[in-house]
């Protein structure tokens, strides 16, 4: 999905130098696989409780990819230097 898409469908973006995450709280099933996969990036005793600056970009996007409901997406940043 385009960052245009997910905001429509109500996901609430939280920057991050090299990927941006998007969260939507009316999706999530509660399963626990993001703070349990990196309680750096994820942590809901913090605000914001999603810093995808916390960890490298494979890392955010491997947790991400454990998420069951889809509340959790993410998109890369474009025309970073390499
Ligand atoms: S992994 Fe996805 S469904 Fe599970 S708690 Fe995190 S955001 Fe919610």
């Amino acid at each position: 999905m385009t960052e245009e898409e997910l905001l429509e469908k109500g996901y609430r973006k939280y920057y991050g130098e090299e990927v941006d995450v998007y969260f939507n709280t009316h999706i999530c099933e509660h399963s626990g696989n993001c703070v349990r996969g990196n309680g750096e990036i994820f942590n809901l005793d913090r605000k914001p409780w999603i810093l995808p600056d916390n960890a490298s970009k494979e890392e955010v996007m491997r947790v991400i990819d454990t998420c069951p409901s889809g509340a959790l997406q993410y998109v890369q940043k474009e025309g970073l230097a390499k």
